[in-house]
């Protein structure tokens, strides 16, 4: 007798990719498809294209969706799932949890792409035994999902996790949230480009120009650019010091981190970021704290909202 298999629809939204998947509750991602974002104002032009990439993915496999799981960027009203992406102009308090539970007459979660990661690592990836854990994302920004006692915390408006903004240089650079010396206006892909761009206001030596990203401080670090350097290790310190504040009111196992600066450039943050964990996780309950590189790379989206999408059955 065939078996029949539960099988969730898995969106991952993102401000220049978005993808689309059909997953088992075994963790099988049976078809896929990645398209690019569409550069529009209009919000329906972007809402037919995943439309229309959801409906070829579902019309690839006999088995047909229970529900739908999204992460997406922030921020979002959640559980209502109307998401004002910082990345995606064209959708302003776009009601896409409603959008897809009508079009595919399935029920829908709609989450932050951190907090996705977080439950996909614990899946499939590095997270994979750990009750107590920390996923974060230090990629255009820092984000972060918390799995305490097996369960994905929410909080009061679904924002719980934004370890991004945890302040860790007092009258540090300035953050996109208006603060300053939070964990992401030091070590995200835009906070890296605009001290890039504060240290060349200052004068400072350096081969990197005005409009260099975080992937062109990267190689000019490994070329031997000091300020390049220093740039990547003042970041390692920064997300270093967040993890070890959230290790200590959180009481973690691990912390897993993923995002495109832990893929492109862990060779630079990663050393720096485990040296400040074990200079500043004093406690004796943190002190055995592991800190792992992410394992599932861009897959990781899909499954986490598959995860979503399946807690809904
Ligand atoms: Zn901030």
């Amino acid at each position: 007798m065939q078996r029949v298999e539960r099988v969730v629809l898995a969106i991952d939204i993102g401000g220049t990719k978005m993808a689309c998947g059909l997953v088992t509750a075994d963790g099988e991602l049976l078809a896929s498809e990645r398209i690019t974002t569409p550069r529009s104002d209009d919000a329906d032009v972007l809402f037919g294209a995943l439309e229309q990439a959801c409906r070829r993915v579902i019309g690839t496999h006999a088995a047909q969706p229970l529900a739908i799981g999204v992460g997406c960027g922030g921020p979002m009203r959640y559980p209502e799932g109307i998401v004002n992406p910082v990345n995606i102009h064209a959708w302003r308090e776009f009601p896409l949890r409603e959008r897809l539970s009508t079009a595919f007459e399935l029920p829908c979660t709609v989450d932050n792409d951190a907090k996705a990661l977080a439950v996909a690592e614990r899946w499939r990836g590095a997270g994979q035994g750990a009750n107590n854990m920390l996923g974060m994302v230090v990629s255009t920004g820092v984000g972060g999902g918390i799995i305490l006692d097996g369960q994905l915390l929410h909080g009061e408006t679904g924002n719980a996790g934004h370890v991004g903004h945890i302040i860790v240089w007092p009258d540090g650079p300035p953050c996109g949230c208006g603060a300053r010396g939070c964990v992401e206006g030091i070590a995200s892909g835009s906070g890296l480009a605009r001290r890039v761009g504060a240290a060349l206001a200052e004068g400072r030596p350096t081969i990197l120009g005005p409009d260099a990203t975080a992937a062109d401080v990267a190689v000019a670090a490994r070329g031997g650019d000091l300020l390049a350097q220093e740039l990547y290790c003042t970041a390692g310190d920064a997300v270093g010091r967040g993890i070890a504040s959230a290790a200590a009111v959180l009481d973690l196992e691990r912390v897993v981190i993923g995002g495109s600066i832990a893929l492109l450039a862990w060779d630079l943050l990663g050393p720096p970021l485990e040296a400040e964990v074990r200079a500043r996780a004093r406690l004796d309950f943190t002190r055995n704290l592991k800190v792992v590189r992410a394992e599932l790379g861009d897959q990781a989206g899909l499954f986490g909202a598959a995860q979503l999408a399946l807690a809904l059955l």
